[in-house]
């Protein structure tokens, strides 16, 4: 069978919506039209028990109660009510939050602009597997500190934090601990009591569910997190963000953590073998191409990957029939290479040069032997070109040469 082109491999980036998830959405666009805060007649009701029972599915795939999750517009928003929220309502205990170099912009950026405000922010650096020292942790720790915000799982590199870990030090020190799960929840297994988590943001987007819709998971005993709300307004999702609720979406994002909750295991099994296979297909048909991060604390779908010696824009141009992200950032609006590439240690080279893979649920074998064969066929093309592989090859080193410059 002809394979069918482009190709797909930027799960991290978003997912389509599964079938499954548009047919339960469709009738609450039409048919079941109420806005879920209506109180007194059926079309409300409707809308409101779609709502109630989106929540339990959400709920029930990371171990919460109903109850604890809030509906947003995304995990953008998630991460702004999170880390904001906590800075306001818990100002008098405290003004010092602990993050690290490696996290999302949506946390990152929120951070920034409470340090423009009256807090101190600690940005912990990463090791070269990308994974928090948790003896950093423990010493950026003061009696001032009310939040540590550290994410699951890693958008670019798919690395897995100590979440259990970092969870059990948060507690004895008695300091909320939010993370952004958004890489992790419906992929790996997630549960907010075994990891000791208090916040979590999560978005249907990357689990298979529409966009513009997400939750925070706010934990209610043991500790009971309060909230200062960012949208004020009519009280919705009981005053911790106000606004008429996206119901179609809600009711998506429901599916799909249903979905992910029944499938999770076979799906991570499948793509986990697929992503081996892809890793081990590149390593056998080049030399100096170098994973990024920890290989053993990493979602089973993801593997990210440096190419030496070939130029970060001539690479993705030579495989335009391959959805990818890469760690240059010529995607995107500036001219830096990935900050999360550069907090592992890689060179400016090195970190223009990374493609990240991400496989999906509609991922298959034949496309992902495709994917090996065409980087396999470009990067060895465009190393014949390179007079900087050949002399490596030649056995010089390149760091100490002495450049002439004309
Ligand atoms: C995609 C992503 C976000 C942002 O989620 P939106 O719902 O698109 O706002 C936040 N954190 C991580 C880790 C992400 O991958």
């Amino acid at each position: 069978m002809a394979i069918k082109l482009p190709i797909y491999m930027d799960y991290h980036a978003t997912t389509p919506v599964d079938p499954r998830v548009v047919e339960t959405m469709v009738p609450y666009f039409t048919e079941q039209f109420g806005n879920a805060a209506s109180r007194n007649h059926p079309f409300g009701w409707a809308a409101e028990d779609a709502v109630e029972q989106a929540r339990k599915h959400v709920s029930d795939l990371i171990g919460a109660g109903a109850k604890e999750i809030v509906f947003t517009s995304g995990a953008t928003e998630s991460n702004n009510l999170a880390i904001k929220g906590v800075a306001e309502m818990y100002r008098e205990k405290g003004r010092h939050i602990i993050t690290a170099v490696t996290e999302h912009k949506a946390v990152i950026d929120t951070c920034k602009r409470l340090e423009k405000e009256d807090c101190r922010v600690t940005y912990l650096p990463v090791q070269k597997d990308g994974r928090i020292s948790l003896d950093d942790l423990r010493n950026a720790i003061s009696d001032r500190t009310i939040l540590i915000s550290i994410m699951t799982a890693n958008n670019e590199i798919g690395v897995l934090q100590p979440i259990a870990e970092i969870g059990a030090i948060a507690k004895e020190k008695g300091i909320l601990f939010h993370t952004d799960a958004v890489q992790a929840v419906g992929k790996v297994p997630f549960n907010v009591n075994d990891l000791k988590v208090d916040l979590v943001s999560l978005t249907a987007h990357k689990m298979y569910g529409p966009k513009g819709v997400g939750a925070l998971y706010v934990r209610r005993r043991n500790p009971r997190v309060l909230l200062a709300p960012q949208i004020d307004g009519g009280g919705h999702e009981r005053g911790m963000r106000s606004g008429t609720l996206n119901v179609p979406g809600i009711v998506g994002m429901g599916k799909a953590a249903a979905l992910c909750k029944a499938e999770m295991t076979q799906d991570a099994a499948r793509l986990g073998a697929l992503r081996d296979r892809l890793n081990e297909r590149l390593h056998k048909g080049l030399d100096e191409i170098y994973v990024n991060g920890s290989m053993e604390h990493r979602l089973p779908h993801s593997l990210n990957v440096s190419f030496a010696y070939v130029e970060g824009e001539s690479l993705l141009m030579g495989i335009n029939d391959v959805a990818v992200s890469s760690g240059s950032a010529c995607t995107s609006a500036s001219l830096e290479p990935s900050y999360v590439l550069k907090a592992l240690g890689a060179g400016d080279d090195l970190a223009h040069s990374s493609i990240r893979f991400g496989l999906g649920r509609w991922t298959t074998q034949e496309e992902v032997d495709y994917v090996a064969d065409k980087l396999i066929t470009v990067v060895t093309r465009l190393r014949e070109m390179s007079p900087l592989y050949e002399l490596a090859k030649e056995g010089v080193d390149l760091s100490t040469m002495q450049w002439q410059v004309h």
